[in-house]
């Protein structure tokens, strides 16, 4: 059953923000989406939010690219093959879903929903059509975009990163040019120069969405 990366490992729990009594009406979560090219460093971002922001869960995907090195089954992704990826997607399991560098990738819908109801705040690390998707059908969702200070930079970290091969970088930077052009999608843009200022403007942005006051 997926869970939240932040449930599987304690450093990253993050307690609800208040207590609620019994028989006590909830309000749903905000839903967070999270996007930006390939390697500009949404996993470090946001890893470091959900450490400093109580009340904040973050979904885990489901895919069809290969585990790398370190990954765990259930934590960073829940790993399936195309076949069983596509019988999911045609049950309605996902929420969203895309293919991005010839690998499937999909959000899901039941964990996600669930969390919302709880009145736990959610937040999807998500590629740009995915992101377009949830637009669509949570017109409420906050959508972030993530940018690097430059393509060049951007380069220089997924070459750094060496975890993927070189057809597979070339694949990914292509897409990035093609992200960088969506930016009129989200609602917030963040430049992820120096990391703590970029943790501490989606930190602002989350508390900025707790407090705003809703149609
Ligand atoms: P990676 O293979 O580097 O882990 O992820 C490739 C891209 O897919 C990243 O931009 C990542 O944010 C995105 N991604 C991860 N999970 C999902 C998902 O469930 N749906 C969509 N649309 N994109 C995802």
């Amino acid at each position: 059953m997926p869970a939240s990366k932040s449930n599987q490992s304690s450093s990253k729990e993050s307690a609800p923000t208040q207590s609620r009594k019994r028989g006590e009406k909830v309000t749903p979560g905000n839903l967070f989406v999270l996007t930006g090219p390939s390697g500009v460093g949404k996993n470090t971002i946001i890893d470091r939010v959900l450490s400093e922001a109580g009340g904040l869960v973050e979904s885990v995907s489901v895919t069809t690219r290969n585990q790398r090195d370190g990954e765990r089954d259930g934590v960073e992704y829940f790993f399936t093959d195309r076949e069983s990826f596509e019988k999911m997607r045609a049950h309605n399991h996902f929420i969203e879903s895309a293919e991005f560098a010839g690998n499937y990738y999909g959000t899901p819908r039941n964990w996600v929903e669930q969390r919302l109801k709880e009145g736990l705040d959610v937040v999807l690390v998500i590629e740009v059509q995915g992101a377009k998707q949830v637009k669509m059908h949570f017109p409420d969702a906050i959508l972030i975009f993530l940018a690097p200070p430059s393509i060049h930079e951007l380069e220089k970290r997924l070459r750094g990163r060496a975890t993927e091969p070189e057809d597979v970088i070339a694949m990914r930077l292509d897409k990035a040019g093609q992200e960088l052009k969506e930016r009129d999608v989200f609602h917030y843009e963040v430049v992820n120069e120096d990391v703590d200022q970029a943790v501490n403007n989606v930190l602002a942005i989350v508390y900025a969405e707790r407090c705003r006051i809703k149609p």
